[in-house]
């Protein structure tokens, strides 16, 4: 009999705060014959019962034989998580020094983590029928979501699965109307999804010689493992050399694994994707009910999804076939995961690539420094795409001396003065606020003293919106002081420009023009981003004021001019990386102006008009400001010259969480020169919702040298008595320091 050996023991990796695997008793029981890798098994664990992955048999355990016990239940007959899957978790496990257990189980659709079978096997197919086929699609104008799911027959030859037709958006009324009609017909499925026919109709445009260049390096790398940096301004056709390489992917009958930036996953993006090709295409967002993303991770499981789109955690799908990766706008934050288990998708799949010895793409118009030093050094692939796609020309700057000049609510006369040449014209403008709210200070014109939040000591915002001030660090709010608490004269002052104040002076100065504000506060109800963004495409709005949020992906065609409110946030700020992150930020945002028709213009307003960096950022290009910035990093032996991990620790008492981290410090005395630990000292941020914060640095010259000092410290802080009282956590590589 296969497996059975009564006398070894299971070794189960369970989703609990432990570095470690737990060993039961393997049942005397023929279910448990079958029993392999990365299949589930419910075991008991204290009073609880708990779903775990079965990870391999061992001998001994140091759990004394009489406190051991059976396992409940054998889940699957198959493994859920894959060989692939597997290694990648183990991985990612030594390397950000996680429990393995959470990783493993991290990889599941919550349902799955639950215990609940997969889904059935037992699937209902759709197909056209000849009378279908037939029909005038025109014909349908007044009944359009038929129309629409009759044109997704008439695109897709071969059947459709009914879960398939639900991830679209279908409802079961429409399948059984069509029906009905004899349009369509119930199938059983024929013909593997692999044999489908990959493009559409030919919708390639012709590539220009930069993009041909990048397809082919791609295309000949086809089988290996490679990492690609396609580096190219915003428009310069990215996204048209990852849909030509994809069709090469899928043709070769592979499956392709697309990660965007949270912001990046609109209803747009996955458009583009399943015009060009008629492939099952799914995305897995946040707006999936737990029910569609099991259905999700079970066609991409099987295989019948054929292009998987995601954020960061997608980059754990199961890919039975895959045979490409691409990761757009690699510099984006969101691909860093920034609690509990704190992985860089970016980096896991490049691990992830490398493992499966297949080609990776990283996109970027403003690629992080750490990526630029690796294609710098010759390990990744450096492909360029200098210029705008198709006739397309890049932006006009200019740099706009703010000094002494007075400003209406943070706005200069001659921006407005430029703004209505646009608008004149019948153009749209777009201001690039990062701050959002009424006003970022509240302070007393008698004595100076600001409004702070009670759990954060930090400055709080007040919001028109709700009459409120807000903290944009824990969420708390409270009423807007009717006096100072310090001298309690009457006369508060609001300080500062955020978005709503720019967008009431702006409807001030413009009444005849419709103001959109685009912000965190504005996009909160679901839905409301695409309503807002649909009428800005349309037209309805004229003037659009934006975070962020608007700084990224978005293709606005009227929008010849961009400014920058305020370019100085950048150079002050305690990160190391505040500049590169500000550059890379201000460039997304002038990326906005003007892409096919017409010619845009940038206007950046500062008080340091005379900024070297800013110069290079905006009359030179990001590579030269990427160089300058790379250049300080090496004389200061900061990332990517030298590699970080940093210990957090929070608690109610200073002293504890400033006791606790002493205490890792001595733990952890480096034997090596290469390795130096700095601190603890307070955090950037020295308190939060009520926390104090504190932080123990350590810096490596050597990656490794960094990873065999976790690897033999780290069980030991498990020891640390003061462990009750804080809320720790380590950082390998973090992106942010506060
Ligand atoms: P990016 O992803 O680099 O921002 P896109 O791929 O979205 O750029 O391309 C920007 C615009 O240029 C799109 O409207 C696209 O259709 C167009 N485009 C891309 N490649 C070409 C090409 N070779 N010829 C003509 N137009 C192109
Ligand atoms: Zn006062
Ligand atoms: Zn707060």
């Amino acid at each position: 009999m296969k497996n059975k050996q009564p006398h070894l023991l299971l070794q189960i990796a369970l989703p609990v705060p432990f570095r470690r695997y737990f060993h039961y008793i393997f049942p005397d029981n023929e279910i448990w014959e079958g029993l392999q890798c990365g299949a589930r098994v419910r075991v008991p664990f204290g009073t609880r019962e708990l779903v775990g992955i079965f990870m391999g048999f061992v001998e001994y355990s140091d759990v004394p034989t009489d406190k051991l016990k059976p396992a409940l239940a054998l889940l699957d007959d198959n493994p859920l998580i894959s060989k692939e899957i597997i290694e990648l978790c183990l991985w990612a496990c030594d390397y950000y020094h996680h429990p393995i257990g959470d990783v493993l189980l991290n990889s599941l659709p919550v349902l799955l983590r639950q215990g609940n079978p997969v889904p059935t096997l037992q699937e209902v197919y759709w197909r056209l029928t000849k009378l279908g086929d037939a029909v005038e699609l025109n014909l349908l104008k007044r009944a359009p979501r038929q129309k629409t799911l009759l044109g997704y027959f008439k695109q897709n030859p071969l059947d459709i699965s009914e879960t398939q037709l639900r991830l679209l958006g279908v409802s079961k009324k429409n399948i059984a109307l069509l029906q009905e009609k004899k349009w369509i017909e119930m199938g059983v499925v024929q013909n593997s999804p692999i044999d489908r026919q990959v493009l559409k109709e030919n919708q390639s445009l012709i590539l220009n010689e930069a993009q041909q260049v990048a397809v082919s390096a791609i295309v000949a790398a086809r089988d290996t493992f490679q990492v690609f940096l396609l580096d190219g301004v915003t428009g310069s056709g990215k996204t048209e050399v990852y849909l030509q390489v994809i069709a090469d992917v899928l043709k070769n009958r592979k499956q392709v694994l697309v990660l965007v930036p949270e912001i990046g996953l609109t209803p747009q993006t996955i458009q583009r994707f399943r015009e060009r090709f008629a492939v099952p295409v799914i995305a897995f967002h946040s707006n999936l009910s737990e029910k569609e993303r099991l259905n999700a991770w079970y066609l991409a499981h099987t295989g019948e999804a054929r292009i998987v789109i995601g954020t960061r955690s997608a980059v754990f799908s199961s890919l039975p076939d895959l045979g490409l990766i691409i990761v757009d706008e690699e510099h984006d934050l969101s691909f860093k995961q920034q609690d509990n288990f704190r992985y860089h998708a970016r980096d896991l799949a490049i691990m992830r690539a490398h493992f499966k010895k297949i080609p990776i793409i990283l996109g970027s118009a403003t690629p992080a420094l750490e990526t630029l030093y690796k294609a710098q050094q010759g390990k990744f692939v450096h492909l360029l795409l200098p210029n705008r796609a198709g006739d397309a020309e890049l932006p006009l700057f200019s740099v706009l001396d703010i000094r002494n000049k007075s400003l209406e609510e943070g706005l200069s006369q001659p921006i407005i003065d430029e703004m209505r040449l646009h608008l004149k014209r019948g153009e749209q403008v777009m201001l690039f606020l990062n701050r959002r709210g009424f006003a970022p200070i509240l302070m007393c014109h008698a004595c100076g003293w600001m409004a702070l939040c009670k759990r954060c000591d930090m400055r709080m915002t007040f919001h028109k919106q709700t009459q409120r001030l807000h903290c944009h660090h824990c969420d708390l709010q409270a009423r807007l002081p009717l006096q100072c608490e310090s001298c309690h004269d009457k006369n508060m002052q609001l300080v500062g420009v955020g978005t709503e104040r720019l967008e009431q002076v702006l409807q001030k100065n413009f009444p005849e023009y419709s103001v959109a504000r685009i912000d965190r506060d504005s996009t909160q109800r679901k839905g409301s981003m695409e309503t807002l963004l649909d009428a800005i495409q349309k037209g309805d709005h004229q003037i659009l004021i934006g975070t962020q949020m608007l700084a990224k992906g978005h293709h606005f065609p009227n929008v010849t001019l961009v400014t920058i409110v305020d370019a100085d946030g950048g150079f002050f700020s305690g990160d190391f990386r505040a500049l590169e992150r500000m550059g890379q930020l201000l460039l997304q945002v002038a990326g906005r102006a003007g892409r096919v028709e017409k010619k845009g213009k940038v206007i950046i307003q500062t008080h340091h008009p005379d900024h070297p960096l800013l110069h290079q950022l905006f009359h030179g290009s990001y590579r030269q400001f990427a160089t300058t910035i790379l250049q300080e990093r090496a004389a200061t032996a900061l990332p990517p010259h030298s590699f970080f991990a940093l210990f957090r620790a929070e608690a109610y008492q200073l002293e504890h969480a400033m006791d606790f981290l002493k205490e890792v410090k001595i733990l952890f005395q480096p034997t090596d020169k290469e390795m130096q630990l700095l601190g603890p000292i307070p955090a950037p941020m020295p308190k939060r919702a009520g926390r104090y914060r504190v932080q123990l640095l350590l810096q490596a010259s050597q990656r490794p040298v960094l990873q065999n000092f976790l690897k033999g410290s780290l069980l030991q802080i498990e020891k640390i008595r003061l462990k009750q009282k804080v809320r720790w956590s380590l950082d390998v590589d973090p992106v942010e320091m506060f």
